[in-house]
């Protein structure tokens, strides 16, 4: 194994705590061990030491446990102490760490760096893990959790051995064509274009499914009619918190206010508008435009107005409002009253409903955003094989598909990628 700097970070929470765990990894990972608790445990096994400054005096009781490379997290040596959580005992342990010489202290996400680089995890497997430290629903949990365990990757490697035989039928044909079958040559070549159209096909299917994203980004939802429809009550309502200013006077929203919040595990973004009605207040004709932009944006609009000023939006809830008040709730989608809470919780689920259509499919893989981009790039470059009749540039265009896909799982134009994951981690991971 090539040598590397030593690293070393706490990977727990910031002390005090009952635990504190330091990880270290490199090339003298052993000799932190031997400084600390004068020995290296077996492999793998929890063992208790008693943790020494150079000068002798007791740092702590510790477990210590000493992982050898390339069979580790990160691929190389690793060690980690198990200490007790207190500040200057983490503090004792990270100073004696950082006086040993070749030992410094880990950047964000370092630990996971490494293991990428060092093949034990793809990118997209760490991507995964960066979303699972950042899960706060349950659904959001389940996808990091199946992308840190290798679904995008395993799902990807199937597209490239498809591209790669692929590339190699195309090599064959190439070599075939200089013998003169050429009735064979047609029907070889026929065949191939229709699996390269049928993976094309399915490239461009997982292109058109939503972002992994929305999941944490939530599902835009615009909240929008006339002014004094209820539109701030409601917002107030489903945000459970005061955010909107509510008064039975007209105009009172004149700016989008938004807040993000979680309704039976689906996350959501709400945007409380102005009121939508011709007005000659500069601040509120800027409003209205915004309303009417933020509108256009929306995943889903919450319609307080009337049925028949409805927008046009594929995603359009039409609400009877104040529905404690005699109000007309014959053609809505659904009546509530945000001031006594009636009809609220059946208005949750309608959401949740209409929401699962602009969610990732529980049973498919869901792919973020710069693995989407790379996926419609490989879409793109089988396109353009089947576009082709020279069976040259037909390998050609593989050659780019496969280097597309490569790049999801951290085998091509890595560098960039992991400057901007490993910022998202925090140290010690
Ligand atoms: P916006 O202009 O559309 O944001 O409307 P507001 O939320 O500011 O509400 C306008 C007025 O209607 C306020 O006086 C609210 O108290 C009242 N209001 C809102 N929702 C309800 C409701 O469900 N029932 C009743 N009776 N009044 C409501």
């Amino acid at each position: 194994m090539a040598t590397t700097e030593t690293i070393f970070a706490v990977s727990s929470g910031a002390p005090p705590a009952a635990i504190a765990v330091i990880r270290i990894s490199g090339s003298s990972a052993a000799d932190a061990l031997m400084a600390l608790a004068g020995r290296l445990p077996s492999p793998r096994r929890a063992s208790l030491a008693t943790l020494r400054k150079g000068d002798g005096d007791i740092l702590d009781h510790a477990l210590i446990l000493w992982f050898p490379g390339p069979h580790s997290a990160t691929g190389e040596d690793l060690a980690e102490i198990h200490a007790h959580g207190g500040r200057a005992v983490v503090d004792g342990i990270t100073a004696a760490l950082a006086a040993l010489p070749g030992f410094r202290a880990a950047e964000p996400g370092e630990f996971t760096r490494r293991s990428v680089m060092n093949g034990r995890m793809d990118l997209a497997e760490a991507e995964g893990l960066a979303d699972l430290i950042e899960a706060q629903t349950d659904e959001q949990r389940r996808r990091a959790l199946a992308m840190a365990s290798g679904d995008v990757s395993a799902q990807v490697r199937q597209w490239q051995d498809r591209l790669v035989m692929l590339a190699a039928r195309v090599e064959a044909l190439l070599d075939f064509v200089d013998e003169d079958d050429v009735d064979d040559a047609a029907a070889t070549t026929q065949l191939l274009r229709d699996d390269l159209a049928a993976t094309r096909l399915d490239l461009m299917n997982s292109v058109a499914r939503p972002l992994a994203e929305r999941l944490h980004d939530g599902i835009f939802t615009v909240i929008a009619g006339p002014p004094n429809a209820g539109k701030s009550t409601l917002f107030n309502a489903l945000i459970q918190r005061d955010a909107a200013i509510v008064t039975p006077i007209a105009g009172t929203t004149r700016d989008i206010i938004e807040a993000s919040v979680q309704i039976d595990g689906i996350a959501y973004r709400f945007a409380d508008t102005a009121g939508l009605r011709d007005s000659e207040d500069m601040v509120e004709q800027i409003g209205v435009a915004r309303s009417a932009s933020a509108m256009q944006a929306a995943d889903m609009i919450l319609w307080l107005g009337s049925v028949d000023d409805a927008p046009d939006h594929p995603m359009v809830l039409r609400v009877a409002a104040k529905s404690d008040l005699a109000v007309d709730q014959s053609q809505a989608d659904i009546s509530i009253s945000a001031l006594t809470g009636a009809g609220m919780d059946a208005l949750g689920r309608l959401m949740a409903q209409r929401a699962r259509h602009l969610l990732p499919h529980e049973d498919e893989v869901a792919f973020n955003r710069r693995q989407h981009r790379a996926l419609a790039d490989a879409a793109a470059a089988l396109s353009e094989a089947t576009g082709q009749q020279d069976l040259l540039l037909v390998a050609e265009s593989l050659r780019h598909g496969l280097h597309a896909l490569d790049r999801i799982t951290g085998q091509a134009d890595t560098e960039a990628v992991l400057d901007a994951l490993f910022g998202r981690f925090c140290i010690g991971k």
